[in-house]
C-alpha cells in the first residue's frame, strides 16, 4: 500500500496508448528535452521505465537524423 501521490502522474505515452515513440514526431520529443537539448530525467518527464527507454532511443535517432539538436555544442 505505497501509493505515492507524486507517482500518480501517469506516463504520457501510456495514457495516450502510444506503444512506440515516433522519432519523427519532433514536437513531441522536444517536450521531453531540456532547453539544452538533453533528455529529461524520469523524475521530470513522468514516464514509465519502458517509455523512458523508448523516448531516449527515439531522441538519439532523431539527433542522428538531424531532427533534434545535439546537447553538446
Ligand atoms: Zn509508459
Amino acid at each position: 500500500m505505497n501509493t505515492n501521490s507524486k507517482t500518480d502522474k501517469i506516463c504520457h505515452f501510456c495514457s495516450q496508448n502510444i506503444k512506440i515513440v515516433d522519432f519523427k514526431n519532433t514536437e513531441l520529443l522536444r517536450r521531453f528535452t531540456s532547453a539544452q537539448g538533453k533528455i529529461m530525467p524520469r523524475k521530470r518527464s513522468f514516464l514509465c521505465a519502458k517509455h523512458q527507454r523508448y523516448l531516449a532511443s527515439a531522441i538519439k535517432r532523431a539527433r542522428f537524423m538531424a531532427l533534434l539538436p545535439v546537447s553538446a555544442r
